[in-house]
């Protein structure tokens, strides 16, 4: 059943910024703003004073220069007394030197009146910091020139992340306001093999990236086995059949216990959360996949339906596609991955627990009421909480609860435990 969910709580949302300027956005960016960004041109007018009349902001020339096919924001400035924030940058006024020192044109004020009455300058306060995952399987002929191009885009745009690009695609999880962040992708799409990219946005902090990585790798994941993946324009050949969230649901209703679901995600991700009666195979990374499979540790499950899940979904499309080759004959994916299910189902679903995330929250929970399914790794208590955990174990994460992680802070205050955590409860 899907349920009704405050999305302010869930780490991933239904909403999607491109199909709506409304709700959260539109207080942040009106249309009006938006359409005089997208042309460039910067004229704005709007009431300076109390009597009605209005001053015109011309033209503010490094707003509108491209890079890369988007807009230079600059910082908030304080212009005349005034302020104005539109969610892409912010528009000056009455402040020459400070205009012609970024290189802008001459800001005109052509009012009516010699001295326009000031007032105290509003600060721009709405921020809304959004991160945007994506993944594309797709033959790029050149991918050092998409990654140079990539980082340019982010780079120019103010975003934090890390992508990766390799001869078989690009898999992308970037954050930054949302105006920068919905420049990227709409200029990511206007290369040909990412013309369809889908994008799932979740709410981000400002600050969950402590950088920009954009490196080339052999594999989109790296499951080691770079020429046994092969890629076409419809993607990876011989995948999983993709499974929507109600297909899912569907499969089970019709094929029951049979349903096998099996975790494609690494040994900690899963036991802070997982599908109800998961198979999970103890990889501590994505490379131990293909050993597993080849010990024939899951052949049980050959004659079974196996949907394979990840966090978004790109980890199962090799995954699914390496389990087809090693005759395992019914093998499903879940579109999306677990976003797109929590998104959907929150957590009233097959799903339980919290779905841990490679930036700094580290996990994200779908709903007011997600059940504590990890257990910490020291005392046991029931925690959702994973901690960067390098200890005598070699470990470097580990699921551990808010007080063996202040206890460790303690005994070792030069180890940098939780410079990661979620919040505590
Ligand atoms: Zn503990």
């Amino acid at each position: 059943m899907p349920v009704e969910h405050d999305v302010r709580r869930s780490g991933v949302e239904k909403w999607n910024p491109e199909e709506s300027w409304g709700g959260e956005s539109g207080a942040v960016a009106p249309r009006r703003n938006r359409e005089l960004s997208s042309r460039g041109a910067l004229a704005i007018t709007r009431p300076m004073d109390q009597d009605g009349s209005e001053t015109v902001l011309s033209s503010v020339g490094s707003l509108a220069s491209e890079v890369v096919g988007t807009a230079v924001s600059v910082d908030t400035s304080s212009v005349g007394g005034n302020t104005i924030c539109d969610g892409f940058g912010s528009f000056a006024s009455e402040q020459p030197a400070r205009a012609e020192k970024a290189g802008t044109s001459r800001a005109t004020a052509v009012n009516s009146h010699a001295e326009p009455r000031r007032r105290g300058p509003y600060a721009c306060t709405v921020s809304t910091p959004k991160i945007v995952s994506f993944y594309v399987f797709a033959p790029l002929p050149d991918p050092e020139a998409i990654r140079l191009w990539q980082y340019a885009v982010c780079d120019a745009l103010g975003l934090r992340g890390r992508i990766i690009v390799s001869g078989h695609g690009i898999n992308v999880t970037v954050g930054g306001e949302l105006g920068p962040v919905k420049r990227y992708v709409t200029t990511t799409r206007s290369y040909p093999a990412f013309a369809k990219l889908t994008p799932t946005w979740s709410t981000g902090t400002g600050d969950d990236f402590p950088r920009l990585s954009v490196r080339t790798r052999a594999e989109v994941v790296t499951f080691g086995v770079p020429d046994e993946v092969t890629v076409d324009a419809d993607g990876v050949v011989g995948t999983g059949t993709r499974l929507s969230p109600r297909e899912l649901h569907e499969l089970v209703t019709e094929r029951g216990d049979d349903v096998v679901f099996l975790d494609g995600r690494n040994q900690v991700e899963a036991q802070i959360g997982h599908f109800a009666g998961a198979v999970t195979t103890g990889a501590a990374t994505t490379r131990d996949f293909v050993p597993i499979l080849d010990s024939g540790a899951l052949d049980h499950l050959k004659g079974r339906p196996v949907v394979t899940y990840c966090t978004g979904g790109v980890r199962c499309e090799v995954l699914s596609a390496l389990m087809r080759s090693r005759g395992f004959g019914e093998v499903y994916q879940l579109d999306g991955g677990i976003a797109a299910y929590g998104a959907e189902y929150g957590d009233d679903g097959l799903w339980s627990g919290s779905m841990y995330v490679f930036d700094k929250r580290m996990s994200v929970d779908f709903s007011d009421h997600t059940e504590l399914v990890g257990r910490c790794s020291e005392c046991g208590r029931a925690t959702n909480l994973v901690a960067n955990y390098p200890d005598e174990l070699g470990r470097e994460l580990a699921v551990i609860c808010d007080g063996c992680l202040k206890g460790l802070e303690r005994e070792h205050p030069d180890t940098p435990f939780a410079s990661a955590v979620s919040d505590p409860r």
